[in-house]
């Protein structure tokens, strides 16, 4: 690994202070289960890292008017065990379950699940974001069982982060703090599709610093489902995540959120609007599930995960209108 510096602020100011206008000279450290992966594999080399684990504004979980404010070093263990959230997020509480083993859980942090790198075994091996050798992708003829089937462009990885699309679903926004002050970004819009490999994935800049998130307390039914290989230590093949405003049994309005199939969380609004107006049956639950893969194009290996996201809408449906 590269030598760096360390650096151990108690406040955003300072923290934002310490970043720089590059990645190289300063990253984020939180959990470091992903940070830590990336300096020792060489795809980051700051020259300093920002501890932001002593941060008390950046900590605990409380309501906030009508959102639960969930800050950035808040761990997954600590989501997972908070009264409200597994009152209010049972999407959010079994899409952080299903993260790792428990030391991950542990140590890994909110913010830090929504910043992690993509997984993309090329990127990891230093071919950049749109894993491209020669100005040609190596994904689209190479190991791509794993990748989007809603590529974006050129961008074929898939977003890591199984926060998102509960979060997304359930119309969070991430606050950010930089240089000029903080600014508010709907969790489905801080995902970006990069068009360089200079681009990052995340509407993030190098001296800014996602400082909570707040999700807003609507009532909407919810649930989160995913499917990956049998319980291993690895992120999951497809998984949906869905928010429903109820009228009595019936879908007044939805959203359905599919995960792990894109560069960003993909925004299912087909299958939401096949669902407003209906009652929830295992029917209902199904075309949705078709609605929301039309627009799949798989690569060459990777044509099963179109079954696995219809499956993974139909059941986080069920499992949403299952719930009191
Ligand atoms: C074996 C294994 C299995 C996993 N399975 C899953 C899974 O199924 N689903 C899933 O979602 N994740 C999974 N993960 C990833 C895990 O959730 C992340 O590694 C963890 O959440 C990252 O949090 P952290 O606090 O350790 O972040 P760090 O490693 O400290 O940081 C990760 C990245 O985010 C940046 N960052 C961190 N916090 C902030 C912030 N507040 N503002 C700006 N930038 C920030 C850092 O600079 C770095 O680039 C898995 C990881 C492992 C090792």
């Amino acid at each position: 690994m590269q030598a760096f510096e360390y650096a151990n602020p108690m406040t955003v100011k300072d923290a934002v202070a310490l970043l720089g206008a590059s990645w190289t000279d300063a990253n984020v450290l939180a959990g470091g289960t992903d940070q830590l992966s990336l300096m020792k594999d060489y795809i980051h080399t700051p020259k300093r890292l920002v501890n932001i684990k002593n941060i008390k504004e950046l900590a605990g979980i409380r309501k906030a008017g009508g959102n639960l404010r969930i800050g950035a070093t808040v761990t997954l263990d600590e989501l997972i065990d908070n009264r409200e959230v597994r009152m209010a997020f049972p999407s959010l509480v079994s899409a952080a379950r299903g993260v790792g083993s428990p030391q991950i859980k542990n140590m890994g942090t909110v913010g830090g699940d929504l910043c992690q790198r993509p997984r993309c075994w090329y990127f990891r091996n230093g071919f950049g974001l749109l894993a491209q050798k020669n100005g040609r992708s190596l994904v689209d003829d190479g190991q791509n069982e794993f990748h989007a089937i809603f590529s974006q462009g050129p961008a074929k990885f898939v977003s890591a982060s199984s926060l998102a699309p509960a979060l997304a679903a359930l119309g969070a926004t991430v606050t950010i703090a930089g240089p000029n002050g903080t600014r508010s970004v709907d969790v489905a819009s801080f995902f970006v599709a990069p068009s360089s490999d200079q681009q990052r994935e995340v509407d993030l800049k190098p001296n800014e610093i996602v400082t909570q998130v707040l999700v807003p307390m609507s009532g909407a039914k919810n649930a989160s489902y995913e499917v990956r290989l049998k319980d291993g230590l690895d992120w999951p093949y497809a998984a949906a995540a869905v928010a429903l405003r109820m009228k009595g049994s019936t879908v007044e309005s939805a959203r359905v959120v599919l995960g792990h199939v894109g560069p960003t969380p993909v925004v299912a609004e087909g299958a939401a609007s096949a669902l407003a107006g209906k009652s929830i049956t295992e029917e209902v639950a199904a075309q949705a599930g078709e609605s929301a893969v039309q627009g799949a194009h798989p690569l060459s290996g990777n044509a099963y995960k179109v079954q696995l996201a219809k499956t993974a809408v139909k059941r986080a449906l069920m499992e949403a209108v299952k719930r009191a």
